[in-house]
């Protein structure tokens, strides 16, 4: 049963406030928080009403594979910070690429993608999608000249990651979209180091958002999910594939997923603080040779992502003086940090790129994108700035 006194206030409202109530819909029994339909299937009132389900003339469940009332809140929601037509709730990040892709495009059909993307999007379009037909380009981030150069009548769609990981790149996200507009092609933006919270690249004239909600939408690390984002057209044909091939996201996850967005704005807030903090302290401090993060004035994209961007992120990377065995010393003195791959996480996390994230590229392809061997991402927490301060402290006086 919907709320329908929230959907009407609802038109209209700013992101914090869908952030917390767009999608809820109560039942009968009027609880305030968002309830968890923990159920694979429903139950039909009649042999009749089950035939009108099935057939789609009428609206109710089915199948926890084809719709859940928790899913569909989420979707509703990041639906609605996004300031998109639809969403589409799906089991991880890769299975929101993989849906697209899947539904949008087909056998002899062309993508450019920018080269600085998660490693295992590099490796679905290069291994998988490329045993099924469909062509790929990698090419750099910020070199618009060589997407222009690697369109093709066949192009049927750009795909992009701002800011980038690690390197924190910014693409300038509207003349990307006139690309592909021109080009008549879809562009897809990746917007998990962003969130809404600080950049909607549909306002800009991206097609499709992409997220992984196991990073910042979750926001506390706990469960793996993701979404497509979109026009209803679009969506319509990846919803089709999910309810065929069947990567849907769960109903535990999706409710952990709406509680993680209630909070959004606040921690992207936190976590973009922090990171101006610790990239402007690690800016000065003698065994660092170059700090990586679009706050820092000095940063290629520092007035891009001001124009684009609400606020910076909680990713930065920083390169120590010397080589890997440094780099590595710095990481194995921190205490507090975690030393793990992952990111969007109120625990701060620390990372040696080129031998994790990025260590199943060549030495080439590697140096191409800029990951040196002395590079050290940071994932900023929620903890105390002060401490995380103190700890890279520790770390960086393991160098003496
Ligand atoms: C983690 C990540 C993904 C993949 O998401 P999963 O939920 O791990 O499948 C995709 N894109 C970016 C930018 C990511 O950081």
């Amino acid at each position: 049963m919907s709320d329908e006194r929230d959907d009407d206030v609802l038109a209209g409202a700013h992101l914090d406030t869908l952030a917390v109530r767009a999608g809820i819909s109560r039942t009968m029994e009027g609880e305030h928080a968002e309830p968890l339909f923990l159920t694979s299937s429903y139950v039909f009132d009649s042999a009749a009403d089950a035939a009108a389900r099935f057939s789609g003339a009428s609206p109710g469940n089915v199948y926890s594979r084809y719709t859940n009332p928790t899913v569909r809140a989420f979707e509703q929601r990041i639906a609605a910070l996004e300031g998109g037509e639809q969403a589409v709730g799906t089991a991880s990040g890769m299975a929101a690429i993989l849906s697209t892709c899947m539904a949008l495009l087909k056998s002899g059909d062309h993508v450019v993608c920018s080269r600085n993307v998660f490693g295992t999007t590099v490796n679905l379009f290069s291994k998988y999608l490329a045993k099924f037909g469909v062509e790929v380009t990698f090419v750099p981030l910020l070199a618009v000249d060589q997407w222009r150069a690697a369109i093709r009548p066949n192009t049927a769609m750009l795909f992009l990651e701002t800011p980038s990981n690690p390197l924190c790149e910014v693409a300038d996200l509207a003349a990307m979209a006139e690309l592909a507009r021109a080009s008549d092609c879809l562009l897809v933006v990746d917007n998990c180091f962003c969130t809404p919270a600080l950049q909607t690249p549909l306002a800009l004239g991206a097609d499709i958002v992409i997220h992984s909600a196991t990073k910042y939408l979750d926001g506390q690390g706990r469960c793996v999910g993701g979404a497509v984002v979109g026009t209803q057209r679009h969506m319509e044909e990846v919803v089709t594939f999910l309810r065929t091939c069947g990567p849907t996201m769960s109903a535990f996850n999706a409710w952990v997923f709406l509680k993680g967005l209630e909070t959004l704005r606040l921690r992207m807030e936190a976590h973009s603080r922090s990171a101006q903090d610790l990239a402007t302290w690690l800016q000065q401090q003698p065994a660092v040779e170059k700090v990586f993060y679009a706050g820092l004035p000095d940063h290629p994209g520092h007035d891009l992502a001001c124009r684009q961007q609400r606020a910076f992120g909680g990713v930065l990377s920083f390169a120590v003086r010397g080589g890997r065995q440094q780099a590595w010393n710095v990481i194995d003195a921190v205490r507090i940090m975690s030393l793990t791959a992952n990111l969007g996480d109120a625990k701060t996390t620390i990372v040696h790129p080129a031998t994790t994230t990025h260590g199943r590229l060549s030495e080439e392809d590697r140096a191409a994108a800029g990951i040196s061997d002395n590079l050290i991402r940071v994932a900023v927490g929620l903890e105390d700035v002060e401490d995380l301060r103190a700890d890279l402290q520790r770390g960086l006086e393991a160098l003496h």
